[in-house]
């Protein structure tokens, strides 16, 4: 029997640093420890060369025209905060409208909330039950005062990719700045910043096997030339968009993690998604009422999320406790909440909460996904089995239908 949460299944979350990843960044903390920034010696002058190499594989990852629409930042929470902040505050003049998805990531929704404080109107667009948006639905919202559009590639707990190209055209020819946060996507679902019309893109190091705490903000230079507000005063590093010393080794990590994603990650999709599949195909197979959430085919290779109809999700994840997993129904443990990303795809709260996130990747083996089936159907099967929930659910009864009494 494996040892306690030895078998990680939470990708989505973070990924192990690549061993040739954290080979390419130590000699950053000792030999080469340059600040980029020093232009009067050889140690600051060889950490910007370096730099900027890194700055151009990330260019060639987004697909961008220029290394220079390259911003690094601390990770996707800041280039989500600066893109929108930065991008609305500057834009203000021209209008006060900006418009994000029910299931962005908190660091969108919450900035967007900022601005709402600071009197933007936000709207929110909603997701079919799959969790794709409309383009239709999102050129309905448009008004002559929208800023900015910002969507999310892929999303981090159902896996399901937007139709991103469609809605870039779309802004694009109505002069609307459009954001993608592309962190869960970037590297592997078919995406390109030029393609898809997209003039703000957030990435970070940590989700695709670098360090944590390094990111990016790629900024369009050219049709359009996208202005920001800074959010952080002080050394005017990255074209005065982000000051603040750069982090040479994480940036070093990050790009090598990017080039080995641009080698090896068609692979690595196809290897993955036919794990994914795997494990769902088994679960689908030997359990009744289970249900995938997300898009069939629009969703992230190594992302599988579920419902279990009479299982309570984080009871579920306890009872697999040699797995490292994600209820993704919780989005806040303290309260309890159903995850809000489940709920704005119309699950209704009972399901919302029996549901499990599986996210596979670089690490995972066959073996462990066949354990992971095995234990799973295992502890479904006695869950459901001590239930009176799961007695009405298989006779067909709809638990919402039923008038409870008080018992006295
Ligand atoms: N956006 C998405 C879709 C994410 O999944 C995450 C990380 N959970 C973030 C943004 C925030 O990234 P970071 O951890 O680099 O701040």
């Amino acid at each position: 029997m494996p040892a306690r949460s030895s078998i990680y299944l939470d990708h989505h979350a973070t990924t192990p640093v690549d061993p040739r990843v954290l080979e390419t960044m130590l000699p950053y903390f000792t030999e080469h420890f340059g600040n980029p920034a020093s232009r009067s010696h050889r140690y600051g002058w060889d950490a910007e060369a370096a730099v900027e190499g890194a700055r151009e594989t990330l260019a060639r990852l987004l697909g961008a025209k220029s290394s220079k629409e390259v911003v690094f930042t601390s990770g996707a929470t800041e280039s989500n905060n600066l893109a929108l902040k930065g991008a609305a505050e500057y834009a203000e003049t021209k209008g006060r409208h900006i418009i994000v998805s029910a299931i962005e990531h908190k660091s969108v929704l919450d900035a967007a909330k900022r601005l709402r404080a600071r009197g933007f109107e936000v709207s929110e667009l909603g997701v079919d039950s799959t969790g794709r948006v409309s383009p239709d639905a999102l050129a309905a919202l448009l008004t002559p005062q929208t800023i900015l559009v910002s969507l999310m590639l892929a999303n981090n707990e159902v896996g399901t990719v937007q139709p991103i190209e469609a809605i870039g055209q779309l802004t694009h020819s109505r002069g609307i700045l459009f954001h993608v946060d592309a962190v869960q996507g970037i590297g592997r679902v078919d995406f390109d910043v030029e393609r898809c019309h997209v003039d703000l893109c957030s990435l970070s190091a940590h989700k695709l096997y670098g360090p944590k705490g390094v990111g990016a903000l790629y900024v369009r230079r050219a049709r359009p030339r996208v202005r920001l507000v800074s959010q952080l005063d002080g050394g005017g590093q990255e074209q005065g968009m982000r000051s603040g010393t750069l982090n040479v080794p994480g940036i070093m990590g990050f790009a090598r993690a990017a080039e080995l994603l641009l080698d090896e990650g068609a692979d690595e999709n196809r290897r993955v998604a036919g794990l994914r599949d795997r494990l769902q195909a088994r679960l689908v197979a030997a359990l009744p009422l289970v249900t995938v959430n997300g898009h069939p085919e629009h969703r992230l290779p190594g992302n599988l999320n579920l419902s279990f109809a009479g299982v309570e999700g984080e009871g579920l994840m306890l009872a697999l406790s040699e797995f490292a997993l994600s209820t993704g129904s919780a989005c806040d443990s303290a309260t309890l909440e159903p995850s809000y990303v489940l709920r704005a795809m119309g699950l209704d709260a009972g399901l919302a909460h029996s549901s499990l996130r599986f996210g596979l990747g670089r690490s995972t083996t066959e073996a462990q996904v066949d354990y992971a089936a095995e234990r799973i159907i295992q502890e479904v099967q006695r869950k459901r089995a001590m239930s009176p929930l799961w007695e009405m659910l298989e006779e067909g009864i709809d638990p919402a239908t039923i008038s409870w009494s008080r018992a006295h």
